[in-house]
């Protein structure tokens, strides 16, 4: 290996390890930073060095995996209020500006924190807002927002007796994926939503939403088609109303698991 090859590739490492540890990603999956290659101190001197260190063998430092942190910023420290709130509209009040996730809370128009029936049954949870929801201030109100309705009206619910939230209350710029510590900081605003309002079922829509509640990192496929619990109540995984959009082949399972969820809720308000 050539001596400009392994400085390239050494820049490169360091690189990849500095972002991960801004990042704070779980731990398990930084897991491959420790499965770069062995370099022998052999393959990068040159011809004048002496026989004994081209011998010797090229032992990486130990790499310290960082662990999963939450990160709370000084003024959240200060401001544990909404852990005590006593009604939604409250609770939604005091996190409305709130800025732990720092590229977030930059670039987003307002927190959107849910929208619906304050002690509903049913709680659908989604994964993040987009351009519109983050514009109108509500969940679920683009292109897939509207296919959500239709498919609860299928199944004779509105969306006024159902409560309608995200695992992350700011919209990711260019709608793109949650990162693992944006969920970890938004995430308890989920359960204590969860926890104040008490619904009957709770339908996650999308692997994000599935994953967060399940603390799991099955792929969706596995997860849908069936209940889990999510603290004692009964949830409902499905495909995301935005990827049946991009795979309309996904409609036919959507419409399984939403009979299905139907199916549930009739017995469960019954009985
Ligand atoms: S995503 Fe959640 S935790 Fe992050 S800034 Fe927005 S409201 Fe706060």
């Amino acid at each position: 290996m050539s001596k400009k090859k392994l400085i390239d590739d050494t820049i490169n490492y360091l690189k990849y390890y500095r972002d991960y540890n801004k990042y704070q990603i779980y731990a398990d999956e930084i897991r491959d930073v420790t499965e770069y290659p062995v370099f022998t101190v052999k393959d990068v001197t040159s011809s004048t060095d002496t026989e004994e260190i081209q011998k010797k063998e090229y032992n990486p430092p130990e790499v310290i995996i960082p662990q999963k942190v939450k990160v709370i910023s000084e003024t959240e420290k200060m401001n544990d209020e909404w852990k005590s709130s006593s009604t939604l509209v409250q609770f939604e009040d005091l996190i409305k500006n709130c800025s732990k996730c720092i590229a977030l809370a930059g670039t987003r128009n307002q927190v959107v924190f849910g929208l619906g029936k304050l002690a509903a049954d049913v709680v659908i949870v989604g994964e993040a807002s987009g351009a519109d929801e983050d514009i109108q201030g509500k969940p679920f109100v683009g292109k897939a927002g509207i296919l959500l309705t239709d498919i609860l009206k299928a199944i004779n619910f509105t969306r006024e007796e159902v409560y309608i939230c995200n695992i992350l209350k700011c919209r990711p710029p260019d709608n793109r994926n949650p990162l693992p510590d944006e969920i970890v900081n938004c995430e308890p605003y989920l359960f204590r939503q969860l926890e104040m309002i008490k619904p009957k079922l709770i339908l996650a829509v999308g692997a994000f939403a599935a994953q967060t509640l399940l603390r799991t990192k099955e792929p969706l496929g596995k997860l849908r088609g069936k209940f889990h619990l999510y603290n004692g109540v009964k949830m409902m995984v499905t495909y995301h109303p935005a990827a049946l959009l991009r795979n309309p082949n996904w409609k036919r399972p959507t419409w399984e698991d939403v009979q299905l969820f139907r199916k549930e809720y009739d017995f469960l308000v019954k009985s």
